[in-house]
């Protein structure tokens, strides 16, 4: 676990939807070490920091033979997800391979116990970019520890960010770690996808975030890097 002083103290373990399928009321909360509640087995992607989901829906409803997890410590921000999810569930059905959870990156080995994922994906975390804050960045040395619980020998952290200060920074924290090899990095990735579309390569599969559309849309360029935990 990463102690950080000062934080608001973690919010409780919650999963949405429940087992059932339905939205769990306040008091039911998802203790610690509990099964993701999948209905199979599947293998696990987790995305930390997932706001308000949009990445997810799209990837859970691309990927029915995938189970996503998302983690975010802002109860009201995955409200906003849970909202989608119940606006789905009304319509054609919500993807039941994708889960979320309300707490803090640092609680993913109690919250998964034994289960183990494939697959993180950072999106956009929050830059932090005075150094005396630099241990709270999801790519700093102490969240890799917490990710090398998580992660099967050979899963994969995927990174995207406008930032490109937490890009180098994270490149070079990832580089320093024996356990973790960079295997591919990108500073403009949806220049890669249109110049591969434009001489007719198989492009890379890109699911836009709330963010990535929100900062494309101004301009800046979108980094990328894919690093195996072994
Ligand atoms: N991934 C989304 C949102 C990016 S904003 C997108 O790309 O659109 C970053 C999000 O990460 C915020 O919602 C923030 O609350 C969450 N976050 C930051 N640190 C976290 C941590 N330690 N554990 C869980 N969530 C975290």
């Amino acid at each position: 676990m990463i102690p950080m002083e000062g934080d608001a103290p973690a919010p409780g373990f919650r999963v949405f939807p429940s087992a059932d399928g339905s939205i769990p009321a306040e008091e039911n909360a998802v203790k610690p070490a509990a099964p993701c509640a999948f209905p199979r087995r599947m293998p696990l992607c987790v995305e930390i920091g997932m706001g308000k989901g949009v990445f997810l829906l799209e990837m859970a409803r691309r990927h029915p033979e995938t189970a996503f997890l998302g983690v975010e410590r802002y109860e009201s921000v995955l409200l906003r997800a849970v909202q989608k999810m119940e606006a789905l569930e009304k319509e054609a059905g919500a993807p039941e391979n994708l889960r979320f959870f309300s707490a803090d990156a640092s609680m993913l080995p109690a919250l998964l116990g034994e289960e183990k994922a494939e697959r993180i994906f950072l999106n956009f975390s929050d830059p932090w970019p005075k150094k005396r804050n630099a241990k709270r960045r999801l790519t700093s040395p102490q969240f890799l520890s917490v990710y090398e619980k998580i992660l099967v020998p050979g899963g994969e952290l995927v990174f995207k960010t406008d930032n490109t200060a937490l890009f180098e920074d994270s490149l070079s924290t990832l580089r320093e770690q024996p356990r973790w090899e960079v295997t591919a990095e990108t500073r403009d990735l949806h220049g890669d996808i249109r110049r591969a579309a434009e001489a007719g390569l198989p492009a890379e599969e890109n699911v836009m975030t709330e963010y990535e559309r929100r900062f494309s849309n101004l301009g800046n360029k979108i980094c990328r890097l894919k690093a195996v935990f072994r």
